[in-house]
């Protein structure tokens, strides 16, 4: 951590910073320059609150040096990390398709559905059976019901499956079925959660939050990894900005920062990050082109009848044509589809 001192800051002021520093435990480097002095503090618990340091007077900034992230970062593990799931590596040069609808609807939907993501040449079938939803009186999702289903139209098919886990009394029933968790956007910081699905055997992926900061995001990786469970990807959804020609923001700079400071693969979801079909297409090819490891795309073959998120779904004519033109992207960066 370092700590900058107020060009002004007395005598006085500039010793009891550095008292408090040593009480909090740290090892204090002081360099004076002709008007400014800074404090180097050496140690910091990665839980410390930095606020402490930056409310003393004569303080002027203080700056972190080492991320609040351990296990999530790169200098904790320089390899990219492949989460084997299957046959299915995520996080490897093969960038991984996710396809389905927002919700799991009816038998004969989720199987027809599960038919063009298999034809697409697409490894995962997405579908919700508990559904987050704005409103209470929004369609909730099928349940156990709607797990069954879909898990029998992704073996019918040759496919994982990846599905929304809302609360930890879940856990136990959506285990049975689902090949990979999703936390949801709504649930990023539900801390409870996070720490339980530390010890599945399955991997998660976790969406960040409407308004999460990247750090956030890593931060709430971090719980999942600390309690036990290394197979973690991140997906962006897009972040909640004061734009309102798309449902949301979708941060496309986040996929290299979590890169760069991360080595958990980085899923890309253009659906929820946009919200509108005629966005997707081009937010997908964008996402691969950035350098995501997987995408996750929702796809509906009778859109007007959908119980949730029917705007955003490609149809399906529409998704196989992406699929064409990610797999160009991907060859122009050195990669497969
Ligand atoms: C979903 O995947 O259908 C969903 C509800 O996503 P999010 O949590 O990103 O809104
Ligand atoms: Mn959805």
């Amino acid at each position: 951590m370092v700590v900058i001192l107020n060009d002004k800051a007395s005598e006085v002021q500039i010793a009891d910073v550095k008292k408090h520093l040593e009480d909090y435990g740290f090892q204090v480097h002081e360099s004076r320059g002709e008007a400014k002095t800074i404090l180097g503090a050496i140690g910091v618990n990665p839980g410390f609150d930095i606020r402490k340091v930056k409310i003393l007077d004569g303080v002027s900034d203080v700056y972190r040096v080492t991320a609040p992230f351990k296990m999530a970062s790169r200098d904790f593990k320089s390899d990219d990390t492949i989460i084997k799931v299957g046959n299915v590596e995520i996080g490897s040069n093969e960038i991984i398709l996710m396809a389905g609808p927002c919700s799991i609807e009816s038998e004969d939907q989720i199987f027809r559905l599960a038919k063009v993501v298999a034809e697409s040449g697409s490894k995962v079938l997405r579908g919700g059976a508990f559904k987050p939803r704005t409103s209470p009186y929004s369609f909730q999702g099928m349940g156990e019901e709607g797990l069954k289903l879909m898990r029998a139209a992704a073996d019918e098919y040759g496919l994982l499956m990846v599905t929304e886990v809302m609360q930890v009394s879940q856990i136990d029933l959506i285990e049975k079925y689902t090949d990979i968790f999703q936390i949801g956007a709504r649930n990023m910081q539900n801390f409870g959660l996070l720490k339980e699905l530390g010890s599945s055997s399955k991997s998660v992926m976790l969406k960040r939050g409407l308004a999460a900061t990247i750090e956030d995001w890593l931060m709430s990786a971090e719980y999942i990894l600390a309690s036990g469970n290394a197979n973690v990807m991140l997906c962006e959804r897009g972040i909640r900005t004061f734009e309102t020609y798309t449902r949301n923001t979708f941060d496309l700079s986040a996929i290299p920062v979590v890169h760069d400071k991360s080595h958990l693969p980085v899923v890309a979801d253009p659906s929820h990050a946009t919200g509108y079909r005629k966005q997707v297409a081009p937010m997908a090819r964008a996402a691969v082109a950035a350098g995501a490891d997987s995408l996750m795309i929702e796809i509906h073959d009778k859109p007007e009848e959908a119980l949730s998120d029917g705007p955003q779904a490609l149809l399906p004519a529409d998704y196989l044509t992406l699929v064409q033109e990610l797999k160009v992207i991907a060859t122009a960066i050195g990669r497969t589809i």
